[in-house]
């Protein structure tokens, strides 16, 4: 039974089509919203007519409905139309809007049809009028007949409309009974299941076209989306060269308003892109190139600088070309290129490019080449590095580089990396590369102005010569060979250059060698310490020791720890050999009188590697040495070197009750900074200034040392002149109020055993020297 009442060709309502679907479907009841009104007119002015029979108030009623109902229609209609069509469905977004306009409809119209089919049972009810019978039984099939076209969209409205005049019909032909009146009902029974038909049709027609229209409206936004949303242009042509897609990136590329269609892609060519491209020819060539002629894929350079990359892929139906801007990706590779062989902090060639100059120098005429490298590393770079920070150091580097290209003209210049430069010089004439390598080292003393301030630093030059030098003819063997001269002049004492000899070559192999005996000398046995005292020259007691490394290798006997010292701390091996320091001086020192501390040269890896604080305490908890007898000498370049790490270990060192002495004071960088930023016990001027004091002009030395002395006491620092040689040493300084001395006047360092002799003997001088005048007012 209920499937009478239903119109429509789906199971499910319309309202779980898609919205667009359904709204479509809804937006067809409006869409003769104009012809429909002259339809209604005319059912309203049959209404009026039938007004005529004032007699008949029923049919007065459902006449006057009609109109009502009828003007209500042609209002919604319209209205409704112009919702959906002229505001372009803005306000009916949603699904439930769309439904609340299918129910307005259907509520109007239902009312049309119950007055209709009012009109048309009371008519069919009165004997008399057999021709307002006909015009209304029309009117009433004129209106179920089109009720399924024009209503399609909605199939429900369908249905309320066919039987709210169907029903009357069937109630009028009930109740005036007859033959007539049952094929009426079975005709009006025939109507409506053919309604039912026809709507089921159109609407089932409409609702798959919908959803296929919608399904291809989906295909081509996703076309679209994609078309557009590629990084690259795109063009299709056919096969006569008409554009027939073309997306937003192919018009950008090429400065267009809109991407072109139907339009003749040589005309494209002659008018926009062949006038972007400089050079000769260009329209022929990209003609040619859209049209297949030649290589698929190629690449333009414009004459704005961009590269575009092209590549054209035949169809049957035409060609699609895909154009892309590469200008990026090329400067790139090309800064990748340039990363490659350059440095990036100086822009001068680096150690690759430099290898491939010496191997082209080389390979281009070997018989007679000859040429000159030079290796250069800049002096106290690192000092400026570790205290300016690296974007000083940087800077540094940059103008170092700048300044070292113009010196060395015509030379190659290089960065190795670090602070080391090469240069290849074109020739080997000696004088000349000495002209070059001290002009090099000139212009890199010079003072540099960074950020406002003055950075000081300078160079040591290493020079060998091709072929002389290169041992197998090797470009390596020659590097090498700088380097070792490079060696021997920062050896030397810097600022200076050194060509190389052979006997370079000698040190360098004897620096390996003792690099790697130096990592078996502690578990072999082969270090010892010697001890030199350290005097307070106003009572001449003996305040402090200093513990000396020595080593005695059992093939090259006894090396200096001048030598020795700077190596270990190349391969790190001083890490093991200060331990083995801290501890045995420790030991040694607690058999000397208590009044006498121990003092230990630090190296800067010590604090770099390694607890420092915890191998202090457990040398002297081993030893049972207390705190206080123990000194900690260290240099400035261990200040230098991660500063803060370091300063925080000293106060930690401090804190155990150790002491400690700056060493070698004056040699290094910026001394007077570090006396405030750690408060020392001892500052220990170097014996180049006690030297100097000997020197005819030696008022500078005098000078600085009476100056540190003055310092010192201000600071309530101990202060010790070391190198005292002779008594006229120790008189000078004894005179500008220096207290503590060391050198060899005193004694040279010597072995435990012996120190502690020395210290005896000093012990009992002291008190012999002290009871002297006693006895001698005793005696007198
Ligand atoms: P330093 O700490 O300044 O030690 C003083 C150096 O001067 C010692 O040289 C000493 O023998 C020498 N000297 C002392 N009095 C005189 C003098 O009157 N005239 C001259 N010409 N020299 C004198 P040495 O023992 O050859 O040590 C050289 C450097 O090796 C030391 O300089 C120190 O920096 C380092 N060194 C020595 N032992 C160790 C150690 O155990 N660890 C570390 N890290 N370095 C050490
Ligand atoms: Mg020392
Ligand atoms: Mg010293």
């Amino acid at each position: 039974m209920f499937a009478m009442f239903c119109f429509s060709s789906r199971d499910e309502p319309d309202t779980a089509l898609p919205p667009p679907v359904y709204r479509a479907l809804i937006e067809s009841l409006f869409k003769g919203a104009a012809a429909n009104s002259a339809n209604v007119l005319a059912y309203i002015l049959l209404a009026v007519y039938q007004c005529r029979r004032a007699a008949d108030q029923h049919v007065v009623a459902a006449s006057i409905l009609i109109v009502v109902a009828g003007f209500v229609r042609i209002f919604v209609e319209r209205g409704q139309h112009r919702l959906f069509l002229e505001h372009d469905g803005r306000g009916l977004a949603t699904v439930a809007s769309i439904r609340r306009s299918e129910l307005r409809y259907l509520a109007v119209m239902a009312a049309f049809a119950l007055a209709l089919g009012s009109l048309q049972f009371f008519v069919l009810m009165d004997d008399d009028i057999g021709a307002d019978r006909l015009m209304t039984l029309s009117a009433c099939v004129a209106f179920l007949v089109s009720s399924p076209a024009r209503c399609s969209g909605s199939p429900r409205i369908v249905a309320v409309q066919a039987w709210l005049i169907v029903l009357p019909f069937a109630a009028a032909m009930i109740v005036t009974g007859g033959a007539g009146s049952y094929l009426g009902l079975a005709l009006a029974a025939l109507i409506l299941r053919h309604m039912r038909a026809m709507t089921k049709t159109l609407h089932g027609t409409q609702v798959s076209m919908l959803l296929a229209r919608r399904g291809a409206e989906d295909v081509a936004d996703k076309f679209d989306t994609a078309l557009n949303n590629m990084t690259s242009g795109l063009v299709m042509i056919d096969r006569q060269s008409r554009i027939q897609v073309a997306n937003w990136q192919f018009a950008d590329i090429f400065g267009l308003a809109a991407p072109p269609v139907d339009l003749h892609v040589w005309r494209l060519i002659d008018r926009f892109i062949a006038p972007l491209i400089e050079q000769d020819e260009a329209a022929a060539m990209v003609r040619g190139f859209f049209d297949g002629d030649g290589d698929d894929n190629c690449e333009w350079r414009l004459a704005d600088g961009r590269i575009l990359a092209l590549s054209r892929q035949p169809m049957p139906q035409g060609a699609v070309v895909t154009v892309a801007d590469v200008t990026a990706e090329h400067a790139a590779e090309e800064y990748v290129r340039r990363m490659a062989r350059y440095d990036p902090v100086c822009g001068l060639p680096n150690r690759a490019n430099f290898a491939e100059k010496l191997a082209t120098a080389l390979a281009s005429d070997r018989e007679n080449a000859h040429f000159c490298l030079l290796s250069i590393d800049l002096d106290r770079f690192k000092e400026v590095n570790d205290s300016h920070g690296h974007q000083v150091g940087d800077q540094l580097l940059a103008m170092a580089g700048e300044r070292l290209r113009a010196a060395a003209e015509p030379g190659f210049v290089a960065r190795f990396g670090g602070d080391e430069f090469s240069v290849l010089l074109p020739t080997a004439n000696l004088k000349r590369n000495e002209e070059i390598g001290a002009a090099i080292i000139r212009a890199l003393s010079q003072p540099f102005e960074i950020d406002a301030r003055i950075v000081r630093i300078g160079a040591s030059v290493g020079a060998a010569i091709y072929p002389d030098d290169a041992a197998d003819d090797a470009p390596e063997s020659l590097i090498k060979a700088a380097d070792m001269a490079l060696y021997g002049a920062k050896a030397a004492g810097r600022g200076a250059m050194k060509f190389f000899a052979e006997e370079m070559a000698h040190a360098v192999r004897r620096r390996r060698q003792l690099g790697e005996e130096l990592r078996k000398a502690v578990a072999r046995g082969e270090m010892s310490l010697v001890y030199q005292p350290i005097v307070d020259i106003a009572d001449e007691s003996v305040t402090a020791v200093e513990a000396l490394l020595r080593w005695t290798h059992p093939e090259f006997g006894a090396v200096g720890p001048g030598e020795f010292v700077p190596v270990a701390e190349e391969n790190a091996t001083i890490v093991e050999i200060g331990d083995f320091v801290l501890r045995q001086a420790c030991r040694d020192a607690l058999s000397w009188p208590d009044s006498v501390r121990v003092a230990v040269n630090l190296s800067a890896l010590q604090f770099e590697r390694g607890d420092l604080v915890a191998t202090v305490t457990a040398a002297l908890a081993e030893s049972g040495l207390p705190a206080y007898r123990l000194e900690l000498e260290i240099t400035e370049t261990i200040l230098i070197c991660n500063h803060e790490t370091v300063l925080t270990t000293l106060n930690r060192l401090h804190g155990l009750g150790v002491h400690v002495a700056l060493d070698d004071f004056g040699t290094g960088y910026s001394s007077l900074s570090y006396l405030n930023d750690f408060a020392f016990d001892k500052v220990k001027v170097d014996q180049s200034f006690v030297r100097a004091i000997g020197a005819p002009d030696n008022a500078k030395a005098a000078s600085i040392i009476r100056a540190v002395n003055a310092i010192g006491r201000d600071l309530r620092m101990g202060v010790v002149v070391e190198g005292i040689e002779t008594q006229d040493q120790l008189s000078a300084i004894q005179a500008l109020g220096v207290r503590g001395a060391q050198g060899y006047f005193f004694s040279r360092p010597v072995p435990a055993a012996d120190i502690g002799v020395y210290l005896l003997k000093r012990m009992a001088e002291r008190a012999r020297r002290a009871g002297a005048p006693r006895h001698r007012a005793e005696a007198g």
